[in-house]
């Protein structure tokens, strides 16, 4: 019987790739005042989908699925005591995930 792995297991065994990415944004305080810039920093993680396989961008580091579909299956897999699918030791060698994260510019 294969071991069940935790939420932490599918969240951290996910990613291939964390960028940084600075962001300006704009607040406004007080009408009439100029808006303030404040640079802000905003991590994005790629990461590959838990149940189909497929690469994503996420802001959030705990995240193990590309879309509420696939997360609604692999909650199904977990009630039913099954991982979810996607071979993920495959999936993230560093020859496979080359072109992707070319293609999402984490290189
Ligand atoms: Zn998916």
């Amino acid at each position: 019987m294969a071991i069940i792995l935790s939420k932490k297991d599918l969240y951290t065994s996910n990613i291939i790739g964390v960028k940084v990415e600075k962001q300006k944004r704009s607040y406004n305080q007080t009408i009439g005042d100029a808006p303030r810039i404040v640079d802000i920093r905003r991590t994005r993680y790629l990461k590959i989908c838990w149940m189909c396989g497929s690469p994503y961008e996420s802001n959030r580091v705990n995240s193990f699925a590309c879309s509420t579909r696939c997360s609604q299956n692999i909650w199904h897999h977990r009630q039913n005591g099954i991982n979810p699918p996607a071979r993920m030791d495959q999936l993230t060698k560093e020859k496979n995930v080359k072109e992707v994260k070319e293609r999402f510019g984490y290189l």
